[in-house]
């Protein structure tokens, strides 16, 4: 299960707390120690964790909480707090264009979701709002990937636009925006290619895809199960793509938590969505305090 590991070290240091009458300096500072080190283990990028106790600390010295009634109630609500500000906050929407089609490009590294999250979100606005969404196929270094999404497209009943393997990326999306255009099509998904790690040329096949298009949203799609390896992963695609949102997929799998915690700190992007299984119903929007909540426990 998700967060399993972070979950019990922050409740046995908070636990602690609990059992005593009153809470002193001692025990304050043993226990951020403890929660210091939950994250640690947990993968949370060392700068975010540092930030975080000494923000907690503060806020519990500030405000006097070792003096008032129910110290421990008290902290675990300010660590609960600035879980959820470390993750966002709040919710954060999908960016719709004022003209159709909204434009929404999926990127991310071989493996992270790419392809099944673009049917998963196609899916929802198309269950949800009704909406006409057209996906293209722009991963022409895999094959598979093509017929991968054009076997989600018919399982959702979503059109692909697809020109095999032998055109220019880029060429693909003009053709395929423009049938978009013909057809209407409200949302438009450009499925682009990953790599097992980030390199130039991707990067550059990107930008110029990004340039063609001007998409309302490039959404990163992150594994969370890589940890701190998504936080770098976010910080290179960011940098070179500007990226305006993050999904995180497998959260349904056993990550310990680094990637959730980490990456709106790190990168300034929202989380807008987390994948929750392999199945297309399982998107969901991201809410940092559900979150926050999930992981105390
Ligand atoms: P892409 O290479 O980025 O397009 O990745 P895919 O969409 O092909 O996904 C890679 C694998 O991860 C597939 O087997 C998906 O079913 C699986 N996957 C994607 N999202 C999730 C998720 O949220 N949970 C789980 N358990 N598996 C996922």
């Amino acid at each position: 299960m998700a967060f399993e590991g972070l979950t019990e070290r922050l409740q046995n240091a908070m636990k602690k707390l609990r059992g005593k009458g009153k809470v002193s300096e001692a025990d304050l500072r043993d226990t951020m120690r403890e929660i210091r080190l939950a994250l640690l283990e947990a993968d949370v990028n060392f700068a975010v964790v540092k930030d975080f106790v000494k923000t907690v600390r503060d806020r519990a010295v500030g405000a006097k909480v070792l003096e008032g009634l129910n110290p421990a109630q008290q902290i675990v609500k300010i660590v609960d707090e600035e879980l959820t500000k470390m993750m966002g906050e709040t919710a954060v929407p999908l960016n719709k264009s004022p003209k159709i089609p909204t434009i929404i490009m999926m990127v991310g590294l071989q493996g992270a979701g790419k392809t099944t999250t673009a049917g998963k979100l196609a899916n929802q606005l198309k269950t949800e709002q009704n909406a006409r969404p057209l996906m293209i196929a722009a991963d022409v270094y895999r094959p598979a990937a093509i017929d991968q999404l054009v076997t989600v497209g018919k399982q959702i009943d979503v059109p692909v636009f697809e020109m095999g393997t032998d055109v220019d990326p880029v060429e693909i999306v003009r053709q395929g925006l423009a049938q978009a255009e013909t057809n209407h099509n409200d949302y438009v998904f450009i499925d682009t290619a990953g790599r097992l790690q980030i390199d130039e040329q991707l990067m550059d096949e990107l930008a110029n895809i990004k340039a063609l298009a001007n998409p309302t949203e490039i959404l990163l799609v992150v594994d969370a199960m890589t940890g701190q390896n998504a936080v770098a992963t976010a910080e290179g695609f960011d940098n070179k793509l500007d990226v305006t949102g993050v999904i995180l997929t497998k959260l349904d799998g056993d990550t310990r938590g680094g990637a959730a915690l980490s990456i709106r700190s790190v990168t300034g992007k929202p989380i807008k969505f987390v994948g929750e299984g392999e199945k297309m119903s399982d998107l969901d929007v991201f809410h940092p305090d559900r979150m926050a909540s999930r992981i105390l426990g």
